[in-house]
């Protein structure tokens, strides 16, 4: 076994889009664990759009990265060796990680895999932060009906796939936008989505929505923001309801844009609109994993991974993701089991 650990440094706080030079491969001796803890080799590193708000100066809901510090994020890994009773050698679980090949961690901040119940890298997407975003921000937020329209942007990536998905299992009418023609094809012919629209290409938004959604739009799942959102405002019924998952169109801008300005909309149609951290639902982890295994072993909901290969490769996996060349979840494969 190799004795260097290889990981992935903040170099510098990007400004705008991310570059190669804002990260640094740094190498070291592979840690022995403290009692109490276990020696994990990584097999999947997820890299996602959280992960540029890290790189940022100052807290928003967690810390910065620190300059010099390992990158963070989720990783699916194999236990190497254990000084804790509930693990051993050969264990499959998920950790905090980050960007390394190798790393010690606590064992109570580690999560047992059961590889019986999806393929193992679906512990960083469907049965993951992703899954539980989707899970939670649409169902406990929306709350969506049958016979209700319902628009998710970013159809196509880990979470608004299966947000989409699971407002079809609920009965609605959905509709998606997506960043390309395969992404588009994908949504509605593999995932079963209603409609949905290429939003580089078309360029009146609320007039492509009020062609996809005639009766109105009543759930709103945002994970991009900008001018899509303001289009779908335009176009919703009263009572509508509305899950701030995120806002992508923005992370990456230099100067923040500024608005909204349709908030009379709100009063007019008694519109609600809540934002949320997938974490704000860790006690309900259980029921969310639980639901999202059954509707996946049923073929109720399908999955793609965006798959590249090599740690060296990271930082390229979490720049193209930002850039939208991932259908379904971005993972880079560290590792073979
Ligand atoms: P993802 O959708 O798999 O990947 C990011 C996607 O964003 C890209 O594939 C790209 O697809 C799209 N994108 C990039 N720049 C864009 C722009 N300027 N305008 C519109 N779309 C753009 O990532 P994910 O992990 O599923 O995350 C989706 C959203 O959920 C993000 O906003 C993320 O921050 C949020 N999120 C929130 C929570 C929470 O706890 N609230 C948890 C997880 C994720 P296109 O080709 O379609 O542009």
């Amino acid at each position: 076994m190799t004795t260097v650990n290889r990981q992935f440094t903040l170099a510098a706080r990007p400004v705008g889009f991310p570059k190669h030079s804002d990260f640094k491969l740094v190498e070291s001796p592979i840690p022995a664990p403290a009692e109490g803890e276990a020696l994990i080799k990584m097999l999947w590193i997820s890299v996602d759009p959280y992960m540029r708000g890290r790189m940022n100066a100052g807290t928003s809901y967690a810390p910065s990265v620190e300059i010099g510090g390992v990158m963070v994020g989720r990783t699916v890994g194999s236990v190497v060796e254990s000084r804790h009773p509930d693990f051993s050698p050969g264990d499959l679980v998920t950790a905090n990680a980050g960007w390394q090949e190798y790393s010690t961690e606590r064992a109570k901040t580690l999560r047992k895999i059961d590889p019986g119940l999806a393929p193992i890298s679906a512990h960083l997407g469907l049965l993951g932060a992703p899954g539980m975003t989707a899970y939670f921000g649409l169902l406990d937020i929306c709350d969506p009906q049958s016979g209700e329209t319902a628009v998710v942007s970013g159809a196509a990536g880990a979470v608004g796939s299966l947000a989409g998905q699971i407002a079809k299992i609920r009965g609605c009418r959905v509709v998606g936008t997506a960043g390309t023609d395969e992404k588009v094809r994908y949504v509605t012919e593999e995932l079963g989505f209603d409609g949905a629209f290429n939003y580089k290409t078309v360029t009146d938004y609320e007039a492509k929505f009020a062609e996809l959604c005639p009766s109105g739009i009543d759930v709103y799942f945002d994970n991009v923001g900008g001018a899509l959102t303001d289009a779908v405002w335009m176009l919703t019924n009263l009572r509508a309801r509305i899950s701030v998952c995120g806002g992508i169109s923005q992370y990456n801008l230099e100067k923040q844009e500024m608005g909204p300005r349709l908030l009379s909309l709100f009063n007019r149609r008694r519109l609600m609109m809540r934002g949320f951290i997938v974490s704000d639902y860790i006690r309900r982890w259980d029921e969310g994993v639980k639901q999202m295994a059954e509707w996946y072993r049923a073929g109720k909901i399908k999955i793609r991974d965006s798959v590249i290969e090599g740690f060296e490769n990271t930082p390229e996996a979490f720049f193209g993701m930002l850039r939208g060349e991932n259908i379904g979840k971005q993972l880079v494969k560290v590792a073979e089991s």
